[in-house]
């Protein structure tokens, strides 16, 4: 059978789908299976440039919308995700691997941002400010910052489209959006609801490719573009943040992370360990908030590491449209590589295997790229596993003796996205929530996150955050006005 190909292209851009200009078309495909889903239309830079040429003329009407008219779309969009949610889950799991479960999860995940922010939309509220001169006064205006690009990565190809352009639609301002080469067909998706729920033409506009540099450039160096907002690798992410700053455009960077997770002999180490199993597996460890350093005060080492391995030992790999499987595949080879580096690298310098360690084979695992889950013990600063993103299912143990010791080894690296920390002990909560360079911290939680709250990194992890009141002001500019009476 041949691969469908996605009727009248899948670039949107002034309200019309249609094909790239050059023809040129490439393909998604099943990271489990290997099966072709659908050949997407390739943009160029050309392309790119025609899809901010449209936002751009879009941008003066949009911005004049009332927030009730454009809160009023984004609860249609979120109706109609909310509608076809089973649809989109499918589709999900078939292009980007989770299992499920996980992808319906993400699907509501996606819808709330599309909710949250119809609300807040509401609550773009100015400021009148007192003068020291009674004649004068100051007031403070909050208006969108125009056209925005957006940069979308695979790991949660649905809501990390939302989380950029609900506040940017809520805000008003017009969007040119380049999701990820591996995920097209759930931008597609996507951009069709808010298409139906009545996004103007030009508003929103879709650019998929499988040429990212070319249609990046065109972000950084058209004048029209006045902010980007981009979620993926921290190596990404500083080349377009660097070339954003000598434009002097709008930056917001959502990067990698290196969570620490840190179990307090305080805490019970068997609910500890379920936290760490959870978090670590979600979405096969390809989660910017997974755990990659797994510190465990050496009292309860023991009994934390046998909980792990009973848990590892019950999930199933395998193609996630099957409920009995947790762990999905990996996104690619190169994924699958990494893996296999850094195991490899972990064992050669002295750490041992506890669980998995290999490429899972046999059977329909041979079509996808599947990992084992795997437990690495004796894990020390030296092996790259202790420094690098693994971003896959690979849980490093690294025991400790004390509080001051465990904080001094969770913040030593360049990241500074999630951490977690069991504990009973509410001054050393404290203490921890304070002392760790992370700019979201799970206290015996491993879901810290919402569509209410401000999602976003330190350090090598980003600048700028997304959810919450704080992710619709990156899409504001602040004016002040000084008026004499
Ligand atoms: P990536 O390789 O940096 O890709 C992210 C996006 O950037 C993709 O759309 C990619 O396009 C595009 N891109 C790559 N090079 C570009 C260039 N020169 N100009 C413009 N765009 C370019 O990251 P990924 O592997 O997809 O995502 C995984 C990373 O994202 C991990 O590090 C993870 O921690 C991070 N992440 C962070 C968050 C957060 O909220 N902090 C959330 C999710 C993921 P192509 O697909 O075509 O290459």
């Amino acid at each position: 059978m041949g691969v469908p190909r996605i009727d009248g292209g899948t670039l949107f851009i002034d309200g019309r789908w249609g094909e790239a200009a050059g023809g040129s078309t490439f393909e998604s495909t099943n990271p489990a299976t290997g099966e072709r889903l659908g050949i997407v239309s390739d943009a160029s830079r050309d392309d790119a440039s025609a899809a901010v040429a449209a936002a751009a003329a879009a941008q003066a009407a949009w911005a004049q919308t009332t927030v009730y008219e454009r809160s009023s779309i984004l609860y249609q969009a979120h109706r109609l995700m909310t509608e076809r949610a089973e649809e989109l889950a499918q589709l999900m799991t078939a292009e980007q691997g989770k299992p499920l479960r996980a992808a319906r999860n993400e699907v509501r995940y996606a819808g709330d941002f599309l909710i949250w922010f119809a609300e807040e939309a509401k609550r773009i509220n100015g400021e009148v400010i007192p003068s020291a001169n009674s004649g004068q006064r100051f007031l403070v205006l909050r208006q969108p910052v125009g056209v925005v690009a957006a940069i979308t990565p695979w790991n949660y190809p649905i809501s990390m489209i939302t989380r950029k352009v609900a506040p940017a639609l809520a805000a008003g301002c017009t969007v040119v959006l380049k999701p990820a080469e591996q995920t097209p067909l759930c931008a597609v998706a996507v951009f069709r609801i808010l298409e139906e729920a009545g996004v103007p033409p030009g508003v929103i506009n879709l650019v998929t490719t499988s040429a990212p540099a070319p249609v990046g450039a065109e972000f950084l160096e058209s004048a029209r573009v006045r902010k980007l907002s981009f979620t993926g690798s921290t190596e990404v992410g500083m080349q377009l943040a660097g070339g954003a700053a000598s434009r002097m455009k709008r930056v917001s960077v959502e990067l990698g992370g290196h969570a620490p997770f840190i179990v307090f002999d305080d805490a019970d180490p068997v609910r500890a360990a379920k936290g760490a199993a959870l978090v670590k597996f979600l979405n096969t460890g390809q989660a910017c908030i997974c755990p990659n350093r797994i510190f465990v005060q050496s009292s309860v080492m023991d009994r934390f590491r046998a909980e792990l391995e009973h848990r590892v030992a019950a999930l199933h790999a395998g193609n996630g449209m099957d409920p009995a499987n947790a762990i999905g595949p990996l996104i690619d080879r190169a994924s699958l590589e990494k893996m296999e580096r850094h195991v490899g690298d972990a064992v050669a310098r002295g750490a041992r295997l506890a669980a998995g360690g290999a490429r899972l084979t046999g059977g329909d695992l041979d079509a996808g790229f599947f990992f084992a889950p795997t437990i690495l013990v004796d894990v020390t600063p030296e092996m790259i596993i202790y420094r690098e993103e693994t971003f896959g299912p690979v849980a490093p143990l690294i025991p400790f003796e004390s509080e001051d010791e465990v904080i001094a080894m969770a913040n030593d690296t360049t990241y500074g996205l999630a951490s977690y920390v069991y504990t009973q002990d509410l001054g050393r909560a404290f203490r921890l929530m304070e002392a760790l360079e992370f700019a979201v911290v799970g206290i015996n939680d491993i879901n810290p996150t919402s569509a209410a709250a401000p999602f976003g990194g330190m350090k090598a992890s980003g600048l700028g955050r997304e959810g919450g009141r704080e992710g619709l002001s990156e899409y504001l500019e602040t004016k002040l006005v000084g008026m004499v009476l």
